[in-house]
């Protein structure tokens, strides 16, 4: 096995994303000795068992101790209050990184937090499942997946060279890296990840607020499409109120023109403009032949379980 990037790991947060890190880094022998933080009792003993960590605790300041490179991996309004247990315990020179589904915010969150001499490089890994907790995890996870890294605005080469260490831990777990600004990350992942997701909550909720239809009907006709849609609503329920809250100006942005087009398609159907509707299906299903020969169109395989919630 090749001579580990990082000789030391330290993940703070053993959820899907941080356990199926730490996962997929031991598999190819990216890193050597590994530390895990996480603040529920209940994820520490299952880390503890599924043997995710050398070492695993509570303590934030304690885990990140000797570490090259630290993860967070924690709901996105939790990095802040994570970032600041860590600072006190980092060693000058570290790679601080993070997974959040937000750039902007917990870039900020993390820079005002940490101390100049860490290298921190934000990232996000465009990969997941509905799952949560440890159990969800699997080495798999990010094969063929991009993970985005939004760099501070440095050219200093150590600097450089950390990012680019960054970027190639993440190749050697299988993934493809792209490099971006921060607050354009968050405006494209608000069009393919943020807005898909509250059409989904608001089109489940609204199914089941209705009073002409039966609940029973909604499920057992769910094959007709909204069955997808539970699917993308059954998503973590903290993680996905951070991330509208963190990236409000964005969504709402999108969801505005979002609002626009519906109300045209509206139009298009009170007024028999099937011409209209057929133009508009017609290039959206070339649309998701791009996403098929863009190789992202099967979803990662599914291992997990739900954990229970403590
Ligand atoms: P998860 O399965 O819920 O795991 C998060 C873990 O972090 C939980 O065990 C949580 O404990 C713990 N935690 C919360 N605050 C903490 C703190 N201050 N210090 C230490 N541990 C703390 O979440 P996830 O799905 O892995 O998501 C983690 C991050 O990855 C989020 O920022 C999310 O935006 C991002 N992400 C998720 C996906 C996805 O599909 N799930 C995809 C890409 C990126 P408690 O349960 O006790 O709070």
């Amino acid at each position: 096995m090749a001579e580990a990037i990082y000789p030391k790991l330290a993940v703070i947060g053993c959820g899907l994303i941080g356990s199926s890190l730490i996962r997929a880094a031991r598999a190819v022998g990216a890193v050597g000795e590994i530390a895990v933080a996480d603040a529920s009792e209940a994820v520490r003993r299952r880390a503890g068992e599924l043997g995710l960590g050398d070492r695993v605790t509570a303590d934030v300041a304690e885990a990140v101790q000797g570490a090259d490179l630290v993860v967070f991996a924690v709901p996105v309004m939790a990095m802040g209050e994570a970032a600041r247990a860590a600072a006190a315990g980092l060693k000058p020179g570290a790679t601080v990184t993070d997974v959040g589904s937000v750039k902007a915010q917990v870039a900020e969150a993390l820079s005002e937090a940490l101390p100049e001499t860490a290298f921190v490089v934000p990232g996000h890994p465009i990969a997941g499942t509905e799952q949560s907790g440890p159990d969800a995890g699997f080495a798999e996870l990010f094969h063929n997946r991009w993970v985005i890294l939004t760099p501070q605005r440095r050219d200093d080469d150590p600097y450089l060279e950390a990012v680019q260490r960054l970027a190639d831990f993440w190749t050697a777990l299988g993934a493809h890296v792209e490099r971006m600004d921060e607050t354009h990350h968050d405006l494209v992942l608000a069009v393919t990840s943020h807005l898909p997701h509250l059409i989904a909550y608001n089109i489940v909720g609204t199914a089941a607020d209705l009073e002409e239809v039966t609940q029973a009907e909604v499920m057992k006709y769910s094959a007709g499409g909204f069955r997808d849609f539970t699917r993308i609503a059954a998503s973590d329920p903290t993680m996905w109120r951070d991330i509208f809250l963190a990236n409000r100006e964005a969504v709402l942005e999108i969801l505005g023109r979002f609002t626009e087009d519906l109300q045209a398609l509206s139009r298009a159907i009170r007024w028999g403009e099937g011409d209209k509707l057929f133009e508009l299906f017609s290039r959206t299903r070339e649309i998701r032949r791009g996403v098929i020969a863009a190789g992202q169109e099967s979803p990662a395989p599914n291992f997990g379980r739900d954990r229970q919630r403590s």
